[in-house]
């Protein structure tokens, strides 16, 4: 069978080494830290999608949450009621799908990194033997989050730009209320882990400390941060290569990050879906993943640029008719990961939010 090289231990790439050794491929995954799953770079909240990939699992679902608040500048909300979205613990959600793809068959090699790649075979530094090895191998995957290496060094890098996500981890007794602050940054959020814990966080283009500090005082009078986290989010680049040859790049690697929240988890799962069925039946990857998720991708990159242009006016516009009785009821059955057919329905309910598209022309 032949030999699969996957770069990068998180959700992409351990998923896809799961259901390509379940299909008796000789898959090897390397990853560069020590423990899967650490550095945490994520809030950790999907739609209930993820169910529909993977078995759902107490030991890395640890809340559920199925109402949320969006604010406008002026403090107006609008309350939406959203099924069953599930908050991760992001190290245990990663080790158990690496453990899932263990148990198919998959090799680990943690402190291990990528260096490069030429003729088939891989350079890979083990960290922790202080040595370089070369390794044939059939095909090589690049799982390897928003800076690929694997991608740099295979001519697939094509134009990237990022957001940094940051967030604080803060001791607060809430309601289980997601609150959604799109005018703030990029974009904003309050995200309940427990009764008494919140992820509190935003992404953004600069000076990311000093956003997220202003933003935690204006929220909260009072806090006692547990810890921060911060990372990279790629934009999603509709014109990037996904494959060269035997080569392939999947979830943050590819950008396939939703660019109006910076989410991501559920688009690499179903990418990596589309690249094992691609290479298992010899499909066109480019073609498949495009179909799976590539019009939703392109409608959040969109929707992100009509959201750049926002002003605090439209935000408090738009806020308020969401407050409405019909806009309402499809803003409540808007599912994050699929806007496109959302959209066009919302705008045949509500021609109102036609007054948005000057901002795309
Ligand atoms: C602050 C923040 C909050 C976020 N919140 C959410 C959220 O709430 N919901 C959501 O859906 N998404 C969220 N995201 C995005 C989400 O974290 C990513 O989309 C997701 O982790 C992508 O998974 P991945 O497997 O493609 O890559 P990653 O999770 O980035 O995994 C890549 C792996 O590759 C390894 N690696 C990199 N280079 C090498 C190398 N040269 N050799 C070996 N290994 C290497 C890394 O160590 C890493 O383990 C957030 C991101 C940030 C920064």
């Amino acid at each position: 069978m032949a030999m699969i090289s996957i770069i990068g231990a998180g959700p992409a790439g351990n998923y896809l080494a799961y259901l390509l050794a379940k299909n008796n491929f000789d898959v090897c995954v390397f990853e560069e830290h020590k423990t899967v799953g650490l550095p945490v770079q994520c809030t950790g909240i999907t739609t209930s999608y993820l169910g529909q990939l993977i078995e759902l699992k107490k030991d890395f679902v640890i809340n559920t949450i199925n109402k949320a608040r969006i604010f406008a500048p002026n403090n107006r909300f609008v309350d939406v009621r959203i099924d069953n979205n599930i908050i991760l613990d992001r190290t245990k959600f990663d080790q158990y799908l690496m453990e899932k793809s263990k148990k198919a068959g998959a090799k680990f090699f943690l402190n291990h990194r990528f260096l490069g790649y030429k003729n088939n075979i891989i350079k890979i530094q083990d960290i922790n033997a202080n040595m370089i090895k070369d390794i044939e191998t059939d095909y090589l995957i690049g799982a390897d989050g928003p800076l690929s290496d694997v991608a740099k060094s295979t001519g697939l890098k094509g134009k990237r730009d990022f957001l940094i996500g940051i967030q604080a981890r803060v001791k607060l007794n809430n309601s289980n209320v997601v609150e959604f602050y799109p005018f703030i940054k990029e974009y904003a959020w309050v995200v309940p882990e427990s009764k008494n814990i919140v992820r509190i966080g935003l992404t953004t283009r600069k000076n990311p400390k000093k956003a997220l500090n202003d933003f935690v005082r204006k929220r909260l009078k009072k806090y006692d941060i547990i810890d921060m986290q911060a990372g990279l989010i790629p934009m999603y680049n509709p014109k990037l290569r996904t494959q060269k040859g035997n080569v392939f790049l999947v979830g943050d690697a590819a950008t396939m990050v939703k660019a109006t929240t910076g989410g991501g988890i559920i688009q690499g799962l179903i990418a990596a879906k589309a690249l094992a069925d691609s290479i298992i039946n010899k499909k066109d990857y480019n073609k498949e993943w495009k179909k799976a998720i590539g019009r939703d991708l392109l409608m959040h990159l969109k929707m992100r640029k009509i959201m750049d242009k926002f002003s605090i006016k439209d935000w408090n516009y738009l806020i308020k008719l969401f407050n409405e009785e019909k806009p309402k009821k499809i803003l409540e059955n808007y599912d994050r990961d699929f806007p496109s057919k959302f959209l066009v329905k919302l705008a045949l309910i509500e021609p109102r939010l036609l007054y948005f598209l000057k901002y795309i022309f």
